[in-house]
């Protein structure tokens, strides 16, 4: 099965190509908008949507981050603060991005709103304002409570209402009217689409599994930044036929796997690649994981579109306390059947980064599951030590299989 493939790489490349060249359309108005912010809203007015992180990710994914982030601490940017956040702005005074030279484009979009949720950390304002100023486009914020256990009624009303007071500005800045069938609509091709995704992923819980979470990193692409488009909705649907087809012929990326893997946090944009190799090597299956699993929305629900997105968004697993957290890892190690669990501790990332008050130690306290830690980061690798790095991970799956060998025989 070394050359196992998923097919449906060839549209998602389309559509995200698709994606890139629609931008320079300049009649079209943008959005910035964070990547688990209210983006619904904002398109059920016609805005399209440009996600600087995801701008932040293609940085990090071509290596071109390390170039860019030294720039941005010229304005006094610290550089071991969010290298999204410091290779995007660094992108911008460089005006050097990989979009020239893969689209045409000389960068993302010029924005007619900026949009912020710091639903997933405080760097979001910093850098969303910076923009705003800059630029000198509208901008607003939503300010959920953050680190929520349980999400309560008063929280959901709270960001159901702060959602809702971005309305005049969007009717200002769009020209159009509020339409709260049109804010249903995209909500429900969102919602469709989240489902679907929720599904692809949900296939890696056979064995064989038909997609790692190396391939998802990829495949989220449509996810992310065209979620609330039938685009979107139309991917997923495809993708899932693949993989359920795969399923059905017992085909996946790993003929035998030793061990089924969790990543927590970041995934390392740069050494996706190597790293997806590394495990496959060591016949080890990396099935699940945080970061693909934050674009799963269950709670959106088009008959109440303010508060069940308020409540979709408020309750992403970034956003929750440590035992929230530790609860809904808890059932995923049971329903993906995991033998260990990866924490990515990103350098510049403290806010997806779970090792770093005792987590590890608890799950494998809890759950009997051996854990290891990576220092790395979402885009510089200047905190990546690829050579330690590959023999902690070689050692870590070898302990793994030796418990599984030992507790098979006793
Ligand atoms: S969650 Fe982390 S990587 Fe994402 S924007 Fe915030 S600080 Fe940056």
């Amino acid at each position: 099965m070394g050359d196992y493939k998923i097919k449906t790489a060839k549209l998602m490349k389309e559509i995200m190509g698709n994606y890139f060249l629609g931008m320079k359309d300049t009649n079209k108005k943008y959005a910035w908008c964070t990547s688990v912010g209210p983006a619904e809203l904002l398109r059920s007015f016609g805005f399209e949507i440009h996600f600087p992180e995801n701008h932040g990710a293609l940085l990090g994914a071509t290596r071109t981050a390390g170039d860019l982030i030294p720039e941005s601490a010229k304005l006094g940017y610290a550089t071991d603060i969010c290298s999204y956040l410091t290779a995007d702005i660094g992108s911008y005074l460089k005006k050097q991005t990989p979009m020239q030279e893969h689209y045409g484009l000389e960068g993302p979009p010029n924005p007619s709103i900026i949009v912020y949720n710091t639903n997933q950390c405080r760097e979001v304002q910093d850098w969303f304002t910076y923009f705003g100023k800059e630029i000198g486009c509208p901008t607003f914020g939503i300010n959920p409570p953050r680190h929520i256990d349980e999400v309560t009624p008063e929280e959901i009303a709270d960001v159901a209402a702060q959602f809702k007071a971005l309305i005049p500005l969007c009717e200002q800045v769009s020209g159009t009217k509020f339409d709260i069938d049109k804010f249903r609509e995209t909500l429900r091709l969102s919602k469709e689409a989240t489902d679907l995704w929720k599904d692809v992923l949900w296939t890696a819980k056979a064995t064989p599994a038909p997609i790692s979470f190396f391939d998802a990193t990829i495949h989220m692409g449509p996810i992310v930044v065209l979620r609330g488009t039938e685009t979107a909705k139309n991917y997923y649907t495809e993708l899932l036929k693949e993989l359920t087809a795969n399923l059905k012929e017992g085909i996946g990326f790993l003929e035998k796997e030793k061990c089924r893997i969790y990543w927590d946090g970041m995934p390392i944009w740069g050494k996706l690649r190597s790293l997806s190799d590394l495990f496959i090597q060591n016949n080890a299956a990396v099935v699940a994981s945080t970061y693909c699993n934050s674009w799963v929305f269950d709670s959106f629900d088009p008959k109440n579109p303010f508060e069940s997105s308020a409540k979709a968004y408020t309750e992403i697993f970034i956003n929750r306390s440590e035992s929230a957290k530790e609860k809904i890892l808890a059932r995923l190690v049971e329903d993906f059947r995991i033998d260990g669990m990866i924490f990515h501790d990103a350098k510049t990332c403290a806010n997806n980064s779970n090792n770093r008050f005792g987590m590890p130690q608890r799950i494998t306290e809890k759950l009997g599951i051996p854990t290891l830690v990576i220092e790395a980061d979402l885009c510089d690798l200047r905190f990546y030590s690829e050579g330690q790095s590959i023999t902690k991970i070689e050692t870590y799956l070898e302990q793994i299989e030796s418990a599984k060998v030992i507790s098979q025989q006793s």
